[in-house]
């Protein structure tokens, strides 16, 4: 006999938002790889692909997460826009109640005017000189705990940045129950049910329930697919990123990071601190401080050409990959140069949103089930690269499911 409704895997942006909506009607039981950590302590939870054996003999993208309650959401930067909406609704998914509910849920604004730093501040005049328009950025933050110190991804050390812990914190309240140190390894059927298997601290478990909601993330979900029996394709989107910079002659004070942005066809810059150009630059010989370093990002929507397999996780630039960085690059050096930026150097390519291990009209229907008959919600599911922030559109997508399945009972 199942004791729980649904058991869903991993608590990240849309496991949460999931656990929340159905707890209310239904017995939850969310099971998370990590521990329970508190925001100022979230930089405990980095996970990163180059930290994998023989990671250079698989395409040398390094890719970022988070494992933890509350998934790699606890490292985001806090950038809150609306990913993918277009695209989603041409599948028959429209979000545009439950993206609504999420902005209110975190108080997702634009930064007030007075909390924008320096190097945001000339980032915009250089940029609007050039003929560009910046947007500043929507974040989840509350503004008022906020002491603008540029660390959101490192967590959060005033509680200012809101998360999924957020969705967790609200089920919790709602009976459902919290399983962590659980690595769930494959979902079996069992009747009319499951039954996921997988290790607590290390010991076999299984665990029953009526029904499944596999939530793990990109890098995850797909390992736990294959070994369920489902198949999954090589389609892996990152939305790569680099960032370029160099030494000016000012003093910056800290500052919320990516504050604005300029949106391109396939790519967007914005301002972004790096400490690894700090780090290049002085390997370089060149003397730069913390205060007077002035660095760009830029962040491609990438081709979905990269694979989780069982033993290794492959991503690699492809040529139209390489040209829109090189697109990029260009209009953010002229940015820098104008600023007064003479020698530029760059970081090597990572990537910080994985997706599309699992996609819909391939793994999933666009009720995000899978062929067993259990669900699938996460970036896994988005068909293509959002090269935006696609935090919102995750949550947005786990209260989509829930609502389809409370209207379905
Ligand atoms: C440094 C950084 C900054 C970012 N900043 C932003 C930002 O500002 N805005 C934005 O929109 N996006 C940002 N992102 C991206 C965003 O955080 C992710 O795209 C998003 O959290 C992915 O959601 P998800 O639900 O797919 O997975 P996750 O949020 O990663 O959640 C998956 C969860 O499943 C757990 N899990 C994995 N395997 C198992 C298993 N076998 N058993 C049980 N549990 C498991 C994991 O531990 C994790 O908690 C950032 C990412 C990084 C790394």
């Amino acid at each position: 006999m199942e004791k729980y409704d649904f058991v869903i895997i991993g608590s990240g942006a849309s496991g949460a938002t999931v656990a929340e909506k159905l707890s209310s009607n239904y017995k939850v039981l969310i099971l998370e790889k990590g521990q329970h950590l508190s925001l100022n302590e979230a930089h405990k939870s980095y996970v990163r692909t180059s930290q994998n054996k023989d990671f250079g003999k698989h395409g040398g993208v390094d890719i970022l997460s988070g494992t933890a309650v509350g998934g790699t959401t606890l490292l985001a930067i806090a950038n809150g826009v609306r990913a993918q909406e277009k695209e989603l609704k041409s599948l028959g998914i429209d979000l545009k109640k439950e993206l609504d509910e999420v902005e209110r849920d975190l108080s997702i604004k634009k930064i007030p005017e007075n909390m924008l730093g320096g190097r945001t501040k000339l980032f915009i005049e250089k940029a609007k000189e050039l003929g560009y328009d910046p947007i500043i950025m929507p974040k989840m933050i509350d503004f008022k705990k906020c002491k603008s110190c540029g660390k959101c991804n490192m967590g959060c050390q005033f509680q200012a940045k809101n998360t999924s812990l957020y969705y967790i914190e609200k089920s919790l309240s709602k009976n459902a129950e919290l399983k962590t140190n659980y690595e769930a390894t494959k979902i079996r059927k069992n009747g009319k049910g499951f039954i996921v298997e997988g290790k607590e601290n290390g010991r076999h478990l299984d665990i029953p329930a009526k029904n499944v909601i596999l939530s793990a993330g990109a890098l995850d979900t797909p390992k736990i697919l294959n070994n369920s029996g489902i198949k999954t394709p090589k389609r892996l989107f990152t939305d790569i990123f680099v960032t370029i910079g160099g030494k000016i002659e000012s003093s910056f004070k800290d500052e919320i990071q990516m504050a604005c942005y300029i949106p391109f066809n396939d790519f967007l810059i914005s301002p972004y601190y790096s400490e690894r150009i700090l780090k290049i630059l002085n390997e370089k010989n060149i003397e730069v401080r913390r205060d007077n370093l002035f660095c760009i990002m830029i962040k491609i929507k990438d081709d979905p050409y990269g694979q989780v397999s069982k033993t290794y996780i492959e991503k690699s630039c492809t040529g139209k990959d390489a040209q829109r960085i090189a697109n990029g690059v260009a209009i953010a050096s002229k940015i820098l140069i104008k600023s007064g930026v003479e020698k530029i150097v760059s970081t090597e390519a990572s990537g910080a949103h994985p997706g599309g291990t699992a996609p819909i009209g391939i793994t999933v229907d666009n009720n995000f089930r899978t062929e067993m008959g259990f669900y699938v919600c996460d970036a896994s599911i988005l068909p293509e690269a959002p090269g935006a922030p696609p935090v919102l559109t995750l949550m947005a997508l786990g209260k989509k499911l829930g609502y389809n399945i409370l209207n379905s009972t």
